[in-house]
């Protein structure tokens, strides 16, 4: 049977219409992050992207003009979420536009190359910490910078993977980080719950990025999904991850918080054989 065509699904234009969505984590056109931007352009939602470092920031300048003239001047803001500083002067900037968001993406992760093989029995502390602090802490930093710029009805989405809560050999530390930043998604849920706002996670299924592909075995992983996953023989695209995303910034999606929502073609749902 011939899988169906991600081109059958048409675009929303009112979903997201008149919201204003933070996504950070577009390194290039392959990020899951870009493919979220370009879901929420297409539903009819506004973006504000951030960039790490210089050379990313002029890669998303040329993706912009992509995007349909309305939304090639989206600010462009600088983010290393290790810094607090940073995210107080993107806060900052937001708040001189007069924009009030609606949503936030954290589409971040990193872990160095060398934890990403081997045994996680040789994980050092200083590469424990690090996939930590950027792939998970970074969440609840986020949160607390631009909630206050977020009103009820307000929705964040985290980029998060299997490899969370199941062995994914060559995973390893950036299995524990992920552990951690679903815990987080959990609590800031009841936190700012009572502000209205909502706060999920996307567990995406392997997918070719510059992040991916510094996994061990990603090809593996991939090969895996598209030959046992309920919906078996499809390559499982960023724009599936990203339309899943767009539909939690969603009001559709008003009384879910604090899940995580799995898009791999239902491969997490399968038992052994
Ligand atoms: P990617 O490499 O395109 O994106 C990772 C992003 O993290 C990059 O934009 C990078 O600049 C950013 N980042 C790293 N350190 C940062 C820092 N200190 N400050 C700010 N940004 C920083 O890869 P991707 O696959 O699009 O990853 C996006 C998210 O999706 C990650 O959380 C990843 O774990 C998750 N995810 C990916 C897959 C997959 O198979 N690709 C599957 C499930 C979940």
């Amino acid at each position: 049977m011939t899988p169906p065509s991600s081109g059958i699904f048409s675009s929303h234009p009112s979903l997201l219409a008149g919201r204003h969505i933070l996504v950070t984590g577009v390194a290039n056109r392959w990020s899951i992050a870009w493919a979220v931007v370009r879901s929420v352009v297409k539903n009819g939602g506004r973006v504000t992207l951030t960039y790490l470092g210089e050379s990313q920031k002029s890669t998303i300048e040329k993706l912009l003009e992509e995007l349909p003239e309305e939304n090639r001047s989206s600010l462009l803001l600088p983010l290393d979420v290790k810094n607090d500083q940073d995210m107080a002067e993107v806060a900052e900037r937001l708040r001189s536009e007069g924009i009030t968001l609606d949503g936030l993406v954290h589409s971040i992760a990193f872990a160095k190359r060398e934890e990403l093989d081997g045994a996680f029995l040789e994980t050092s502390r200083d590469g424990f910490l690090l996939a930590q602090e950027i792939s998970a802490y970074s969440l609840v930093a986020l949160c607390r910078a631009f909630a206050p710029l977020m009103g009820a009805g307000s929705s964040v989405v985290a980029m998060t993977y299997l490899g969370s809560e199941r062995i994914v050999p060559h995973y390893n530390v950036m299995g524990a980080a992920k552990a951690a930043l679903e815990a987080s998604v959990r609590y800031l849920a009841y936190d700012l719950g009572s502000m209205g706002i909502r706060v999920n996670a996307v567990s995406a299924g392997p997918i070719k990025t510059a992040s991916g592909r510094a996994i061990k075995g990603f090809s593996d992983m991939q090969k895996a999904v598209s030959d046992r996953a309920p919906l078996k023989g499809q390559e499982l695209t960023s724009e599936e991850v990203a339309d899943a995303t767009s539909a939690l910034l969603s009001p559709l999606m008003r009384a879910v918080t604090g899940e995580v929502l799995f898009v791999d073609l239902g491969y997490r749902q399968m038992g052994m054989f």
